[in-house]
C-alpha cells in the first residue's frame, strides 16, 4: 500500500468521509422492485412472485409450448448489499428480456439482500444481512464442514446452521422443486467468471472442463480482463458454503456459475468505489457487456 493510500484512509477515518451514492445510477431497492412489478403487469410471459418480503420472477420461455418440463435457468442478483451494481444489471437485463422472449424460461431474484437500501442511504460497507450473515457462505456446506471457519465478526460469518436465512434458503428449495439447468449468482469486486467449486481446491468432475471452456470463449470475446476457472483455485480464498455449490453439488444444476462484473483494485476511496462504477457512461458498459454475457448463456451462443 503507497503512502498516499494510507494518506487518503486516514483522511476518510478522521472526518468521517463517506461517498455519496449517485440515485441517478443506483436506485433504491422499491424502485426497482415497481419497475419489475410494472412489467409483470404489462408482459405476459412475466410473473411476479413473493417470497415473504423477497421479490422473484419467473419468465416463460418460448419453448415452453413445445418442451412439457422445459428447464429454467436461476440467475442471482444483489446477494452482497454494498454491490449496488448486480441489482442494477439485474433490473436493465430483465427490461431486455420484456422486449424479447427467452427460449428457456428464466427464475430470477433481483434483489437478494435487505440491505441495500441501507447502502444507499450512506452505510456504504454492509456485504451480509440484517443478522450479520454473509448469504454467500450459509448455504448447505458442500465439502466438509467450516461452519467455524468464519467468526461471528468476519465479513464472510456463514452462522451457526446451513440455510438459516431465508434468502440462500429459497434459492435451495426453488432448485430442489424447479428443474434447474444454469444458476448464474452476480456479485461486484473484480471482473471474473468462475464456476464452481468454489470450497475446495481438490473437488473435479466430468464436465469441468468445458465449463470453464465456454467461460474463456465467452470472456475472449467480452471481458479479456477477467479471470476464469474454478473459484477455488482461481481467487486467493477458498469460499465455503456458496449457492453456486450447494446447487451443483447437492442440487446437481448443469452448471453454476459466480459472475464478478466490475472492481477497482484501489479502495482507499471507500467500497462504493471499490464495488461500483462511479459514472454513467462506465456503468452502461458494465451493464451492456454482461448483458451480452447473460444473454450467450441463456441463449446457449457459447
Ligand atoms: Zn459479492
Amino acid at each position: 500500500m503507497s503512502f498516499k493510500c494510507v494518506v487518503i484512509i486516514c483522511t476518510l477515518w478522521i472526518f468521517n468521509i463517506k461517498a455519496t451514492v449517485n440515485p441517478q445510477l443506483y436506485a433504491r431497492s422499491e424502485v426497482i422492485e415497481h419497475r419489475i412489478e410494472q412489467l409483470c403487469e404489462n408482459i405476459d410471459y412475466f410473473e411476479c412472485k413473493h417470497e415473504n418480503d423477497l421479490l422473484w420472477l419467473h419468465i416463460t420461455g418460448y419453448m415452453a409450448t413445445t418442451v412439457v418440463t422445459l428447464e429454467s435457468d436461476l440467475i442471482v442478483f444483489g446477494e452482497h448489499a454494498r454491490e449496488l451494481i448486480s441489482s442494477t444489471l439485474g433490473v436493465s437485463w430483465i427490461e431486455r428480456l420484456a422486449q424479447t422472449q427467452p427460449p428457456y424460461n428464466l427464475v430470477i431474484i433481483p434483489i437478494a439482500n435487505e440491505m441495500r437500501n441501507d447502502v444507499i442511504d450512506g452505510d456504504e460497507c454492509i456485504r451480509k444481512n440484517s443478522n450479520g450473515i454473509d448469504l454467500n457462505r450459509n448455504a448447505k456446506l458442500a465439502f466438509f464442514d467450516k461452519a467455524g471457519r468464519y467468526s461471528q465478526f468476519s465479513e464472510e460469518f456463514a452462522g451457526i446452521t446451513p440455510l438459516s436465512e431465508a434468502e440462500p434458503k429459497f434459492i435451495d428449495k426453488l432448485a430442489e422443486h424447479l428443474p434447474i439447468r444454469y444458476f448464474i449468482n452476480v456479485h461486484s469486486g473484480e471482473f471474473a467468471m468462475y464456476c464452481s467449486p468454489d470450497g475446495s481446491k481438490t473437488e473435479t468432475f466430468a464436465t469441468q472442463g468445458e465449463h470453464i471452456q465456454r467461460l474463456k470463449k465467452l470472456a475472449n470475446v467480452y471481458c479479456k480482463e477477467c479471470v476464469v476457472g474454478s473459484a477455488a483455485k482461481k481467487s486467493n480464498y477458498l469460499a465455503h458454503g456458496t449457492n453456486a455449490d450447494n446447487l451443483f453439488f447437492n442440487r446437481h444444476v448443469a452448471a453454476a456459475f459466480t459472475f464478478e462484473v466490475y472492481g477497482t483494485m484501489i479502495d482507499s476511496d471507500g467500497c462504493y468505489k471499490a464495488f461500483n462504477p462511479l459514472s454513467n457512461k462506465r456503468l452502461l458498459y458494465e451493464i451492456d457487456r454482461w448483458i451480452n454475457i447473460l444473454n450467450a448463456i441463456i441463449y446457449n451462443t457459447f
